[in-house]
C-alpha cells in the first residue's frame, strides 16, 4: 500500500502485543474497502497508558483496540463510555472524538460474541447456558446471557469468589436473570442435578487449552459433557481445544472463538470509518484470519 500525508492510523495497545491477529483484520479490510487506512501494534509498557491514550489523540490517531492488561484501567482515561462497555466495566475500543478532543470507549467483545453465536443460528434467549470462566473475556457473555435473557445461567470458575462477584453484578443489572455460581466439583458430579441432562450452551471462557497446552481442559467429565448441545470455545488457537472435541465426540455442535474475534474486529472498524461491512467482506477477512491461524 502506498503511505502518505493522508494515511489514517488506527492501532492497538497492550501489554504483550507480538501474537495480534488484529492487523490482518483491519488491514485486509482496509484493503478490500480501498481505504487509506493502516493498523499497527503498538505495545504499551506499564505505567505508560495514559501517556499511550493522550499520545495517540496526539498524533492525530484515529482509532484503537485495547488489550490485557488494559481494558478496565483505560476506562477513565476516556472522554465517555459506552453504556454497555460501563455495565462489563471493560473498554476494547477506543473512538476518537473531535469535540471533546479524546476518545470515547466501547466493548465490541461482546458484539463480536452476540454475532458469532448469530452466524452460527444461536440466541441465549431462554436457553440454559454455562459460563466457564469468570475473567474478562466471561464478564462480556455473562452480560451477554442478559441482554439475550438467557433462561438459567451458570457461572463456574476455579476461583468461586470471583464466580460469585459476576453473578450478582450481572443480577444487580439484570434482576429478573436466574445467574448463580457453581463449582467444577458440582458440575463435574454425575449425580449433579442442578443442570438439565441435555441441551446445555457452555461458553468457555477460560484460558485453559490455549496453544501451547494443548491438551490442557477446563472440564472433562463425560456425564457433563453429554449434557451440552452447543459449545463455544472463545480460544481459537488451536482450532479445535480438547474441550471441543469432547462435546464434538460426544454429539454436541462445536464453535472456536475466531468468528468472535473477527466480528469485534469488525464493529471497531465500523465505529471509527462509520460505514458498515457487508458480509462478504467479513468473509475475506475469516479466510485471511484461517490461513494465519494454520500456519
Ligand atoms: P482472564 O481475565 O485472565 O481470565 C482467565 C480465566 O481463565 C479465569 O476465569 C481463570 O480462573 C481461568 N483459568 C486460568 N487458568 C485456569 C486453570 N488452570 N484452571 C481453571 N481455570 C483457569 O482472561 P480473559 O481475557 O478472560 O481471556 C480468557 C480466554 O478468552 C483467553 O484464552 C483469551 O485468548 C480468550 N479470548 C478470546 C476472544 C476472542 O475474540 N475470541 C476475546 C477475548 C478473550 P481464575 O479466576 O480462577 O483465575
Amino acid at each position: 500500500m502506498k503511505i502518505d500525508g493522508k494515511t489514517k492510523v488506527c492501532g492497538l495497545i497492550g501489554h504483550p502485543v507480538g501474537h495480534t491477529l488484529s492487523p490482518t483484520i483491519h488491514n485486509t479490510l482496509a484493503q478490500s474497502l480501498g481505504q487509506d487506512l493502516i493498523y499497527v501494534p503498538l505495545p504499551v509498557e506499564p505505567g505508560y497508558l495514559e501517556d499511550a491514550v493522550k499520545g495517540g489523540y496526539g498524533l492525530g490517531i484515529l482509532g484503537m483496540n485495547v488489550t490485557v492488561p488494559y481494558k478496565s484501567d483505560v476506562i477513565p482515561l476516556l472522554k465517555n463510555v459506552d453504556p454497555a462497555a460501563a455495565m462489563i466495566g471493560a473498554v476494547n475500543t477506543l473512538v476518537r472524538n473531535e469535540e471533546q478532543g479524546g476518545y470515547d470507549g466501547y466493548n465490541t467483545d461482546i458484539i463480536g460474541l452476540q454475532r458469532a453465536l448469530q452466524e452460527d443460528g444461536i440466541t441465549l434467549q431462554g436457553q440454559n447456558v454455562v459460563l466457564l470462566g469468570a475473567g474478562g473475556a466471561a464478564r462480556a457473555a455473562a452480560f451477554l446471557c442478559g441482554q439475550q435473557q438467557a433462561g438459567q445461567v451458570w457461572i463456574v470458575n476455579r476461583t468461586p469468589e470471583k464466580a460469585n462477584l459476576l453473578a450478582q453484578e450481572v443480577k444487580k443489572n439484570y434482576p429478573s436473570l436466574a445467574i448463580e455460581a457453581l463449582t467444577y466439583a458440582r458440575i463435574e458430579d454425575p449425580a449433579c442435578s442442578l443442570l438439565p441432562t441435555e441441551g446445555l450452551i457452555v461458553l468457555q471462557c477460560t484460558s485453559v487449552g490455549l496453544y501451547p497446552h494443548c491438551e490442557d481442559t477446563p472440564v472433562s467429565a463425560p456425564s457433563f459433557i453429554s449434557r451440552i448441545s452447543y459449545a463455544f470455545d472463545l480460544i481459537y488457537r488451536p482450532e479445535e481445544t480438547r474441550f471441543l472435541r469432547l462435546v464434538r465426540e460426544a454429539g454436541g455442535r462445536t464453535a472456536n472463538g475466531l468468528s468472535m474475534l473477527l466480528w469485534q474486529g469488525v464493529a471497531a472498524y465500523e465505529y471509527w470509518n462509520k460505514l458498515q461491512i457487508s458480509s462478504g467482506q467479513a468473509k475475506t477477512v475469516m479466510d485471511r484470519l484461517q490461513e494465519e491461524v494454520r500456519d
